[in-house]
């Protein structure tokens, strides 16, 4: 079974006493990648240090909603020339929180809509945090898709909505603006009946899955660290709303996450060859 956690903050300091052993972990279970994201600057550069001493760790470069007050146009050029780096896959973590406001609302658009300028210089794919920012998040993603087309510019889609909370017509949405689904190991919990309804509703095509590491445990860990290995049991209850086999739900989504960031299938594997776009 392979396995792909396209969201996790694995180089913050809640692992640094054992990030070998949980990246061992994750690989024991499956896990043939793990994406990193930055929230500021100094944390972006924490995750590229975590994804070069691990090979299966890539990198995102951002500016989360809730760092956005402190960000300085220094901070963010940065962001811009360390996203040339063949280790950073993507664009994030930003977006709007207008759920906790810890940035001002006006400071977060600005900060978001500099670093979606970034993704399009780039070429690279955003990973959009949104939280009870849902009215001002879709007419500003829309407004960005229609300028790129709804592709990025080698025909990739144009970002992941990590932790998506939203509705399944929203996620359709989403979808049609050129974005993917990214399905949280909260789905495991009793409550998430929304969320099992968006997985039901939403082509497995448009599906990738994620931890958010190190918040938010599956039920079977609930209360405790999460950690990229996870991602498994996010995947046992995708295929079980699907009604399809856990490794088949495995294989779309990490198929899925490879393909949304760019990252060539590892040598020696039988399937999924010749699907790259
Ligand atoms: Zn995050």
């Amino acid at each position: 079974m392979r396995l792909f956690d396209t969201h996790c903050h694995i180089h913050d300091r809640d692992f640094d006493n054992d990030r070998k052993a949980v990246v061992e972990r994750a690989r024991a279970a499956g896990l043939i990648g793990i994406l990193a994201l930055g929230v500021t600057a100094e944390n972006t550069e924490r995750a590229v240090a975590a994804s070069r001493s691990h090979d299966i760790v890539w990198a995102a470069a951002g500016v989360h909603p809730h760092d956005a007050a402190e960000a300085t146009d220094a901070d963010l050029d940065r962001l811009e020339e360390l996203a040339r780096d063949h280790r950073i896959v993507a664009i994030g973590e930003i977006g709007l929180d207008y759920y906790r406001n810890l940035s001002p609302r006006e400071r977060q658009l600005d900060v978001l809509r500099r670093q979606l300028a970034t993704a399009s210089r780039a070429g690279k794919p955003v990973a959009v945090h949104s939280r009870e920012a849902h009215d001002e998040m879709l007419p500003l993603l829309a407004a960005w898709s229609t300028e790129m087309g709804g592709r990025l510019p080698d025909g990739r889609p144009l970002g992941v909505m990590h932790y998506f909370s939203e509705d399944a017509t929203s996620a359709h949405r989403y979808i049609e603006m050129g974005f993917m689904i990214s399905v949280h190991t909260s789905v495991t919990h009793p409550k998430a009946s929304r969320l099992a309804e968006v997985v039901r509703e939403t082509p497995f095509e448009y599906l990738v899955l994620e931890t958010d590491s190190p918040y938010g445990a599956p039920q079977r860990y609930r209360g405790r660290r999460n950690e990229p290995a996870y991602v498994a049991e996010a995947a046992a209850r995708v295929a079980d709303i699907k009604g399809v086999p856990v490794e088949t739900a495995a294989e779309l989504t990490t198929r899925n996450a490879l393909r949304l960031f760019g990252i060539a299938e590892p040598a020696g594997v039988g399937q999924g060859q010749g699907e790259a776009e």
